[in-house]
């Protein structure tokens, strides 16, 4: 390697979350869900140290918590330690556009995208493999090896490419200023009761399958969005920001606090931009991106 790579680390849309019953053997949840890659992405870059580096160097600004345990530098480690790599220290820099801790994937897209790079750099093509140290690094890596339009099924690591053409809506994504730990939220869900039960869970993927990638209003639903709402409060303000800026829907990201309304039309969420310009933080136009697109664009 000469100069720098770069690689786009997409945030990820829950499109729909429906969450189900506690399976046996790990006590995690069953989920259907769609991730949909949006053209909100953190820019990831890898280059070689400075002469005389002892180690990689991983930069984040922007992410609280020492570089070192960064899911992007946990990610380049684990890739030398799996695939042997012994090449020359690599400086690694994200630049972080994505809302923090927010229900968007950010650590784990900026992960995905380490692993692109360090597979480009040590040359070694095996996406089995990248995908083996993704799962072990969160449940949200594997599908940010390579980003494209899943239907997560499992607890959420049963992956499969939803293909077709790219659904047509803006999403204004709208961070909310607090930050909320997915466990809490899960937590906060069983407290809750929300979970669905095993029939209701099957009925609802096959009205998923049935549509594909570009679900209908009303299957545009995330069942940790109560448990999120419960925990963050201000959350209810953002969703009813959106909604009164013209959101044909508008739903929480994942396990939030991050709101997102979605446009059928992109004028309608340009207007909805500038009308809410004045908030803080403030408001992220962004599309839905085609499937692996980060490996068009690096
Ligand atoms: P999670 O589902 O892990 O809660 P999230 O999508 O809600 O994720 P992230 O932006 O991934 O939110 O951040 C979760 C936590 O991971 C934060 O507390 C953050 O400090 C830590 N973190 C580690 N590495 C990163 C990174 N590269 N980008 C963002 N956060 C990171």
């Amino acid at each position: 390697m000469t100069g720098a790579l770069h690689e786009d680390a997409p945030a990820k849309l829950n499109l729909c979350l429906f969450l189900g019953p506690r399976r046996e053997r790990d006590g995690r949840h069953e989920l259907v869900t769609v991730f949909q890659p949006l053209t909100l992405a953190d820019r990831v870059s890898l280059e070689p140290a400075p002469l005389g580096a002892r180690g990689d160097d991983v930069s984040c600004p922007g992410v609280p918590g020492p570089p070192e345990e960064n899911l992007a530098a946990r990610a380049l480690r684990m890739f030398r330690d799996r695939t042997n790599w012994l090449g020359p220290p690599v400086r690694l820099h994200i630049d972080k556009r994505i809302p923090v801790a927010a229900g968007m994937a950010g650590g784990s897209a900026d992960a995905g995208a380490a692993l692109r790079l360090a597979a480009r750099t040590a040359g070694s093509g095996d996406d089995a493999l990248l995908r083996a140290i993704a799962a072990e690094l969160g449940a949200d890596v594997p599908a940010q090896v390579r980003p494209a339009r899943y239907l997560a099924t499992g607890a959420g690591e049963e992956l499969r490419a939803l293909d077709g053409p790219r659904p047509r809506y803006a999403a204004l994504v709208l961070p909310v200023a607090h930050a909320l730990s997915t466990a809490d939220v899960y937590r906060r869900a069983d407290d809750m009761a929300l979970a669905r039960d095993a029939a209701d869970l099957r009925e609802r993927l096959g009205a998923v399958v049935a549509h594909g990638a570009d679900l209908p209003d009303d299957l545009v639903v995330n069942d940790l969005e109560p448990a999120a709402r419960a925990l963050c409060p201000a959350i209810d303000e953002a969703l009813a920001a959106v909604r009164a800026a013209g959101a044909d829907c508008a739903l929480v990201c994942g396990s939030g606090p991050t709101v997102v309304g979605l446009f059928r039309r992109v004028d309608a969420a340009r207007a909805a931009v500038v009308a809410l310009a004045g908030r803080t933080p403030r408001p992220i136009l962004a599309e839905p991106r085609g499937p692996h697109a980060a490996e068009a664009a690096a």
